[in-house]
């Protein structure tokens, strides 16, 4: 039977009446994603009162009334806008959606967005403050008040700090979630204790666009690309996930193609035009074939090379026997790639020659709309892995496809960071257990050594805090952090800021409930298309009970149980520790209106946004409200559009003061830098030997503004490596990965494990039931092949995979969607709680396991699965999944890459069917052999003391959270060379 087909003119003649009849009433129209339009979301006229049809109810119609409040996802790095629907009878959030007024996510969410209200209502949050009641681990807890915490905590810290131990304090970051606050109390602090989780995610991606742009982050336009080439799943889980794979898709309906390499068929590879599943690590040389094609076949953007590449530099330093010509350049750039050819790609890859062909002509056709991006993927998971974003951007840089329409901004161009009330000055101490020698071009912090560190004797930590982080979980060699954490001499206070129970709040001293998203303020931007945007987070039931014309003075007032957010903690904790303002430390905290009064979220943010946002004031006066009311209304102000080639623009004559010019065209000025009210993070290039600031170039003849770099150019040539021990590695090329075939010995596979899943949050969807029914286990995936090879013979099957420092045992998936040699699992599962917790009520959709340690070896086995449960939540009865995967990070060593300093997870593994008696999930670890890897692995590294050209610690112009005082970087003096060369 034929279906029957809607009679689509009919009814888009009604739509438009809808919308005429909306628009008619004074009321936004929001159309929906389809090429029909209707209303996709309620008018924002009707957000004090909306109403809906109760479904539970039908087939009654009863009307459900809900304040739509806005809020920000904190379920990813996306900050996607929500809208919380709050039931206007019980004033409890019913529901998330999308927030239509969000230019980023533009009212659509992934399947994390929504699951927003599980984390909310989760039967088994941590709602109070505890205090540990027995040896850490143990598992025993007593209830406290914030007052009792906040006033031990802060006993402590202000100790530290009096006794001048500041680097014995640390804040380890895990998602940010948010721009500048938690640094901005270390500052305040005078603590260089901000350490990230950078390292372990996406330092290798960073630091390939860092060396070319002076900025870590690219931002393709994706939208209006001809050509996106991705080395990532990025359409699927990428870097601003649901933002950027709504542009991806919409080009792709324009007629744009995709080109994905990623050696696991990833469902963002499903939707490309051309997949390339590579050889693990050898992502760099598919590009530099690229490249190569590019300019063998003359399709190189030579003017915008000319005017914006250091190439003067570059001849100067490593050809300074030819003329200084642009023709001589160019003739050296034609034979610098010539080896590069197709073939060895494919020598190195494993693709064949003609499909990179196919794929290199793709992209040297697309001109200047080429969007690209390295995230991740292959930059984090190879030794090396920062010359794969190198060589990514390499292409966009020949083409002059550099913040082009459809091309690839630097990111500081569609992102904006507010100024705040009160910046402390940066801090007087230079943190060696985060920033130590041996890594002088780390991108961040060396987070993932710090159980290292503290095991060498480097130093260590009276009070270790962790916020929105699970080291034990998260990081690779988790075990190494179980013995520190639990090692009171190493660490003597840990206190864990987090929403729910995590396999490293069990070691914990101290557990402080935090906000999830729609209970906590941050501000927070991203780069998501060409333009500005910043986003504002709120514990929407406080803006709610404000609309009702209720006071509301202290977040607790409205979160539930005695959950608190980030902001009004750290003030609280502040002046605790400096009560009297002696330590300098309560001024950054104090209101500006009522001094020697404590500031207010309110006064922080609306100070923020009636003073820093460019239009804000003026928008929200438009409507008669103030900014804070506008952006607690709307959670959202987009600033500017269509930025543009901001480095293409001159600089004002009005900066031009006294200045200098280099032989190679860097501007300096005497004139001060004119305050922004962006503070958007970027590398910050050295003065000249006069003091003078950098602030551009001279480009045919005009001062233009140029990039952050020392040459204020695009450095193809980066004299910073050359200048800092690593000359071979000064221009874009290629790194051997650690798991290179020639590596591997003969029965050894690559596992990938850091692929993530779409539906999963890193540390706090463990209790997420809709996320968890989706997505609850990581099986290993092995092509057929391979599997047969090993004697793996069916799909769940048990295999143990074995890594240099122990093993894990999980489920084999045997699937063409994996190279042959290549191994995967994601790293998203595996979650669990001690044997022994349940008083606690910790984590019930967490395996339970038990845990031996003898010595420096350690094996967990689970004692319990997952399974049905009383709670609150009648759905815990209806659990039907018992399988929550393999902690597979347990069995991994510390890999620091020596250059950026990124954990190159890959892995070169040994898989084999599983012994009788093991069982899922089983992990064994030797620390001894940690110990070992992490050793061999430092070998690899060139210290300042022995590279560094200046005397210095780092090259000052590198990014870095928290940049301590000039003076800082110097070498300590038994490092410090005599006569810095
Ligand atoms: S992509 Fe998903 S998880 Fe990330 S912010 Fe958006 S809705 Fe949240």
């Amino acid at each position: 039977m034929t279906p029957e087909l809607p009679d689509l003119d009919a009814l888009g003649t009604r739509v438009s009446a809808a919308r005429a009849a909306t628009e008619g009433r004074g009321e936004t129209f929001y159309p929906g994603a389809s090429g029909i339009h209707l209303a996709a979301f309620p008018p924002r006229e009707r957000w004090d009162d909306w109403v809906e049809l109760d479904s539970r109810a039908w087939p009654a119609r009863v009307e459900r009334h809900s304040m739509l409040v806005p809020t920000t996802c904190f379920n990813c790095e996306s900050a996607c806008g929500l809208l919380a629907y709050v039931d206007r009878e019980t004033l409890q959030v019913r529901k998330f959606e999308g927030n239509p007024e969000h230019p980023g996510s533009r009212g659509r969410n992934c399947a994390k967005g929504p699951s927003t209200i599980n984390q909310v209502t989760d039967p088994d949050r941590i709602l109070y403050p505890l205090k540990r009641a027995a040896a850490r681990g143990e598992g025993l807890w007593e209830r406290v008040s914030w007052d009792e915490a906040l006033d031990a905590i802060a006993a402590r810290l202000r100790k530290a700090l009096e006794e001048k131990r500041h680097n014995e304090i640390m804040i380890h970051i895990g998602r940010p979630g948010e721009d500048g606050y938690t640094e901005r109390v270390l500052a305040s602090w005078g603590v260089d204790g901000h350490n990230s989780h950078t390292n372990v995610c996406s330092s290798g991606g960073r630091t390939g666009f860092q060396f070319w742009t002076g900025i870590d982050r690219p931002s393709p336009d994706y939208a209006h690309a001809k050509v996106i080439y991705l080395v990532s799943a990025h359409l699927e889980t990428g870097h601003y996930f649901n933002p950027h794979a709504q542009r991806i898709t919409e080009a792709r309906a324009n007629g744009a193609k995709v080109i994905v390499l990623d050696t696991r068929l990833s469902n963002t590879a499903t939707h490309a035009d051309h997949w390339l599943s590579p050889q693990p690590g050898s992502e760099a040389a598919i590009n530099l074939a690229i490249a190569q094609h590019i300019i063998s076949t003359d399709r190189v953007n030579w003017d915008f090379v000319r005017r914006w590449w250091n190439w003067e530099e570059y001849l100067d330093a490593c050809r300074p026997e030819l003329e200084r010509s642009f023709a001589s350049f160019q003739a050296v750039l034609r034979t610098l790639y010539a080896s590069w050819t197709f073939d060895v790609a494919a020598q190195e890859s494993g693709i064949d020659s003609s499909t990179i062909a196919e794929v290199a002509d793709v992209v040297a056709g697309a001109g200047t709309r080429f969007a690209c991006h390295s995230w991740r993927s292959a930059a984090a998971g190879n030794l090396g892995g920062w010359q794969v974003s190198r060589t990514v951007f390499f292409l966009a840089a020949l083409l002059g496809a550099v913040a082009t329409e459809g091309g690839t901004f630097p990111n500081a161009y569609n992102k904006f960071v507010p100024r705040p009330i009160h910046t402390p000055a940066h801090p007087g101490v230079w943190q060696e257990l985060s920033w130590p020698l041996e890594f002088p071009l780390a991108q961040n912090e060396m987070s993932f050594l710090l159980p290292h560190f503290l095991l060498d004797g480097r130093g260590r930590l009276d009070t270790y805090f962790s916020r929105v982080y699970n080291p034990v979980w998260t990081n690779p060699d988790g075990l190494s952090w179980m013995e520190v954490l639990t090692d009171e001499e190493k660490v003597g206070c840990y206190v864990a800021l987090t929403p729910t129970w995590n396999e490293s709040a069990y070691f914990a001293d101290w557990i402080l409930p935090t906000g999830h998203s729609s209970e906590r303020h941050d501000t927070h931007s991203y780069e998501q298309y060409d333009g500005q945007w910043v986003g504002f987070r709120q514990p929407v039931l406080r803006a709610a009970r404000e609309r009702l014309g209720e006071t509301v003075t202290d977040t607790r007032q409205v979160n539930p149980g005695e959950v608190w957010e980030e902001n009004e903690l750290w003030i609280e904790l502040s002046w605790r520790i400096d009560p009297d303002g002696a330590l300098g430390i309560r001024r950054h905290h104090e209101s500006r209106a009522r001094p020697g009064e404590k500031l207010t979220v309110d006064e922080y943010y609306g100070w923020m946004f009636e003073n820093s946002v460019p239009g804000l004031p003026e928008a929200a006066a438009a409507q008669g409200l103030t900014p804070l009311a506008y952006m607690r209304r709307y959670g959202v102000y987009e600033i500017t559009r269509d930025q543009g080639a901001l480095f293409d623009r001159p600089v004002p004559a009005d900066e031009l003061t006294d200045t200098a010019v280099t032989a190679t065209g860097r501007v300096f000025t005497a004139a001060p830098a004119p305050t922004s009210p962006n503070i958007v993070p970027t590398a910050s290039p050295p003065p000249d030997p006069s003091g003078r600031r950098p602030v551009g170039v001279a480009v045919d003849g005009a001062v233009l503004t140029g990039f952050p770099t020392p040459s204020g150019r695009l450095e193809f040539y980066s004299s910073t490596l050359a200048s800092w021990g690593w000359p071979e590695h000064a221009l874009p090329g290629y790194i051997r990965s650690h798991v290179h075939p020639d590596e591997l010995a003969p029965d050894q596979l690559v596992l990938l494990s850091t692929f993530r899943l779409p539906t999963q949050i890193h540390t706090r969807s463990a209790n997420s039931k809709w996320l968890d029914e989706i997505s609850h286990t990581n099986p290993v995936w092995i092509h057929p092949r391979d599997a047969t090879r090993l004697g793996v013979s069916r799909t769940g099957d048990l295999v143990r995979v074995e890594t240099e420092i122990g093993y894990f045992v999980a489920k084999a998936w045997i699937t063409e969607g994996i190279r042959p040699g290549v191994v995967a699992c994601s790293h998203h599962m595996g979650r669990w709680k001690l044997d022994g917790h349940d008083a606690v009520s910790a984590g019930s959709m967490m395996a339970t396991v038990r845990l031996h340690h003898d010595g420096t070896g350690w094996s967990m086995r689970a004692s319990d699965h997952v399974r049905p449960y009383e709670s609150t939540d009648p759905d815990t009865r209806r659990i039907w999944w018992s399988d929550t995967g393999v902690h597979q990070n347990l069995t991994f060593p510390v890999h620091p890459d020596p250059i950026s300093g990124m954990h190159c997870w890959h892995q070169a593994v040994r898989v084999r069917p599983a012994e009788p008696g093991d069982s899922h999930g089983d992990v064994a670890v030797d620390t001894a052999r940690s110990r070992a890897v992490y050793r061999a692995w430092m070998a690899r590294t060139r210290p300042a003391g022995s590279v560094s050209p200046d005397g210095s610690r780092r090259p000052s112009w590198l990014m870095r959270p928290l940049k301590p005082r000039p003076e800082l970087f110097a070498l300590p003096d038994e490092h410090a060379r005599p006569e810095p060369r």
